[in-house]
């Protein structure tokens, strides 16, 4: 992808600004900048700040989210 493209700094800021909702909602700072991928794609840190993700199709998950899910899916 060529990344002078202005489709593609327009994606790249809407991601950055999804991800910074996430990371207020969980009370984490936000990035000035997009996280080196992969991020986890509940939460928006990423896996330097995590040290591992859980890879699926189109999409990681952190340790936390992946056990918060858990917990909501056996809540019932
Ligand atoms: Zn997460």
């Amino acid at each position: 992808m060529n990344e002078g493209n202005f489709e593609y700094r327009a994606a790249q800021k809407e991601l950055l600004e999804a991800i910074n909702q996430l990371r207020d909602l969980h009370g984490e700072p936000p990035y000035n900048e997009l996280p080196e991928p992969p991020f986890c794609s509940f939460c928006g840190r990423s896996k330097k700040e995590m040290g591992a993700l859980v890879e699926g199709i189109n999409a990681h998950i952190c340790v936390d989210c992946a056990g918060e899910a858990r917990r909501l899916l056996l809540r019932d």
